[in-house]
């Protein structure tokens, strides 16, 4: 595809002032994220456009044939131009990248976010090639589910949902509240924290879950003495939940453990510690520590619910009630 595409669908519903919060939205990247941030977007009328780009001119043209963006680029600098928010919503690794090569296009007083699940590494990449006069405040959203494209995307997605923004100590005030609104009235939760200790959190509710998924799946196929059809015939609960959450895309989750490295070997050396105790328990047949444990457990899993985090869509099945992908999802309206 070369140059833009449009389409004549409008997204402007105006906000009860009647003015959209941005003039023109500009997603980079239109997979889970950025077609559930359109959704949501137009569901509360915050742009007057939204325009976007991907990797492949087959997304873009689905992208525009579901609505989702008015006009469409191949390249990220085209979609950046004249936007006043621009959300990079590709993997982890490309954020450095394309910020590189969009900063040309960023015009003065825009804002620059993300939406990746890491965030020292893409504060650490996406920084230096910041124009002065744009204002970039990473964030994650902490919702998804196992899909990925710009055909899974849906407005609920962040209903409910914590927004987590780590914006720099020298980070423009009402830069950070506008992004905070705009998360609101995507339907999350805002809350602020340095890309740190968002990593370290991140780590053990999400990213570690999802490394034990993948073991957990890939160790059941390797068996000798348990065949593959015996694993996918007996599938109990548990095990189906970590299929799915190891259903994740693969190139999504290694730019995560490449990028958080640190605080997931962290957490994984805390993880195998606890491990190694309930590996003691069972050989000593120690039920009482095995009891005790287990009671914390289900203590942590109230709390979720309790906190209203455990939604999970009814076609997506139950898992993990911190993991981000999938098993916190909210239940889909379509
Ligand atoms: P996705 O559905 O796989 O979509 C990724 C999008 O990035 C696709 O549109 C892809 O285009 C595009 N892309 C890839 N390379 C690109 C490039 N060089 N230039 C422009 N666009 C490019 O992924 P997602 O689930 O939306 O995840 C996006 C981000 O959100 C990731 O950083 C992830 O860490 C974060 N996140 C994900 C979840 C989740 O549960 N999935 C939750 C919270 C945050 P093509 O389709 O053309 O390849």
């Amino acid at each position: 595809m070369s140059g833009p595409c449009s389409t004549p669908q409008g997204t402007s519903q105006g906000t009860p002032q009647g003015k959209p919060m941005f003039a023109r939205i500009a997603l980079i990247g239109i997979g889970l994220i950025g077609s559930s941030i359109s959704h949501a977007a137009r569901r509360a009328g915050l742009a007057g456009e939204i325009v976007g780009s991907a990797r492949t001119p087959a997304t873009v043209e689905t992208a525009m044939r579901l609505g989702l963006i008015e006009q469409g680029f191949v390249t990220a600098a085209e979609a950046a131009e004249d936007a006043d928010l621009v959300i990079l919503c590709t993997p982890v690794g490309l954020c450095g990248p394309i910020a590189k090569e969009i900063a040309r296009s960023l015009k003065p007083g825009a804002i620059l976010t993300d939406v990746g699940s890491v965030k020292a590494a893409i504060v650490n990449d996406v920084s230096p090639h910041v124009p002065k006069g744009v204002h970039f405040i990473a964030g994650h959203p902490i919702a998804g589910t196992e899909q990925s494209g710009p055909e899974s995307g849906f407005a609920e997605l962040f209903d409910g949902r914590w927004c987590i923004l780590t914006p720099g100590p020298d980070a423009d005030e009402a830069a950070v509240k506008t992004l905070s609104a705009f998360w609101e009235a995507l339907g999350s939760k805002v809350e602020i924290m340095t890309p740190e200790h968002h990593d370290l959190v991140l780590a053990i509710t999400s990213h570690v879950p999802h490394l034990i998924a993948y073991n957990i799946v890939n160790t059941a196929a390797h068996l000798e003495r348990v065949t593959d059809s015996e694993v996918i015939k007996f599938s109990a609960g548990g095990f189906r939940d970590f299929t799915r959450i190891a259903a994740s895309d693969p190139t999504m989750w290694r730019d995560v453990f490449l990028n958080n490295r640190d605080a997931v070997l962290d957490m994984l050396g805390r993880f195998t510690e606890d491990l190694t105790m309930l590996q003691r328990a069972i050989r000593f047949a120690d039920g009482e520590t095995l009891h005790r444990l287990f009671t914390q457990a289900r203590a942590i899993r109230r709390g979720i619910v309790q906190a209203g985090q455990d939604t999970a869509a009814p076609d997506f099945g139950r898992g993990f009630g911190a993991v981000e992908t999938g098993a916190d999802a909210p239940a889909r309206k379509r």
